[in-house]
């Protein structure tokens, strides 16, 4: 997707307060209500109608007059608010290149007032998988309207969360920086996805690393669950980071074995097939092999502390009931969507309008004060850069 941050330069206080205000507004409504937003923006002689125009020229919003008079936030939309938000922070000044597209993420470069490059990862849940976040709704009835924003948001906060807490415990991770909506912000990892890499210095050395870490985690009470040579950077010093980390699971979840099994298998099967290794189960019985070398890891046999990983997210604010949301959703795509077909059609999306809208507006607008408060609370307006190199 397109990310033209140049937008943001053309974008006013009172477009952000409108931008703002639909976001809000998505709380309970799939689209919001035009004349919603215009309550929620407050802005003097209609001037939300104005913005709003604008807003839709730049592709920030979508109209949608199916039922009623509305409009929802695209994920560009969104983008801008947290890129907005976390510039004005002072996280980052400027946005560059992409640097990767996953199945649910874009990640860019971003770049620091002194020249650092950091990576910003946006995260977009139900991008590939819409009807999954559709299948789901009989869970997230009540929040359905705003589902793929709730869901990448929770998917940031928990990648940030759990980057955090991996690094304290010395994890080869990027370190989090910061996280805003969908958006996490992590320092920029040099090299390459393992799965770019054709050949090692020494391949049993780096195997021997990665199946360590998978152990490690392990006894930490966490599993990736996405363990695999796109998800493993390694620099030209055959320096190992591990990345990705929204669908991490703990040892205590019901699949945990299987999933770690998964994880092991990816690695022994990559190692394998590039790298030409052979473990101690490829060889036929009559083999003598005198030490165990490069035998599965078992799950049984590790010593695990389950606990570690809800300590570490109480400390972080990601609450058991986002992470059940998560899990829920994420599992169903683990799951293959198997369960997608089900609900094919039921189009109960305009269901959700709230009957207590009233007082749903009072805590709306104090929450677009605080929002306006934090925005300006480093005094001057930031200015996002340009990207130099764009072409
Ligand atoms: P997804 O969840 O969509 O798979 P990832 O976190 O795996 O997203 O990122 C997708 C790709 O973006 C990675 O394979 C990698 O090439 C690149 N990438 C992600 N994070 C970083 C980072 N911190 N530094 C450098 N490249 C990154
Ligand atoms: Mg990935």
């Amino acid at each position: 997707m397109k990310l033209d941050v140049n937008v943001l330069r053309y974008l006013s206080k009172d477009d952000f307060r409108v931008l703002t205000a639909v976001e809000m507004g998505m709380r309970n409504h799939e689209i919001v209500p035009s004349e919603l937003v215009d309550r929620i923006a407050g802005l003097k002689h209609g001037g939300t109608y104005k913005v709003l125009k604008n807003l839709l020229k730049y592709k920030l919003l979508h109209h949608d007059r199916s039922k009623y008079d509305g409009f929802r936030l695209t994920y560009l939309g969104y983008d801008f608010l947290a890129i907005k938000t976390l510039v004005n922070r002072g996280v980052f000044t400027g946005v560059g290149r992409q640097i990767g597209v996953g199945k649910e993420s874009d990640i860019f470069e971003v770049a620091q007032e002194d020249g650092t490059i950091l990576a910003m990862k946006l995260h977009r849940l139900g991008r590939t998988s819409f009807r999954a976040v559709k299948s789901k709704r009989d869970y997230l009835r009540h929040r359905s309207s705003f589902s793929w924003l709730y869901l990448s948001r929770l998917a940031a906060l928990k990648e940030f969360a759990f980057m955090k807490a991996l690094e304290e415990h010395d994890f080869p991770v990027p370190k989090a920086i910061d996280c805003n909506r969908h958006c996490v912000i992590m320092s920029l990892v040099q090299g390459y996805p393992m799965v770019q890499v054709k050949q090692l210095q020494n391949p049993e050395t780096i195997f021997e690393k990665i199946i360590g870490i998978v152990v490690r985690l392990a006894e930490h009470g966490l599993i990736h669950c996405d363990f695999n040579e796109f998800n493993i950077m390694i620099d030209d010093e055959e320096k190992i980071t591990m990345i990705d980390f929204p669908q991490m699971v703990s040892v205590s979840h019901q699949n945990a074995q299987m999933y770690f099994d998964r994880d092991i298998e990816c690695i022994f099967k990559f190692f394998r097939k590039r790298f030409n290794m052979s473990f101690q189960e490829d060889r036929d019985d009559e083999t003598e092999v005198e030490v165990d070398e490069n035998s599965r890891p078992s799950f049984f046999d590790i010593t695990k502390d389950a606990n570690a990983l809800d300590r570490e997210l109480e400390a972080s604010g990601f609450t058991k009931k986002e992470q059940n949301d998560l899990d829920k959703f994420i599992e169903g795509g683990m799951e293959k969507n198997k369960d997608s077909d089900e609900d094919e059609e039921s189009d109960d999306e305009e269901e959700t309008v709230e009957s207590n809208e009233e007082g749903n507006l009072n805590e709306m607008r104090s929450l677009q004060l605080q929002e306006e408060e934090q925005n300006s609370s480093n005094g001057v307006e930031a200015e996002v850069e340009l990207d130099d190199n764009k072409k």
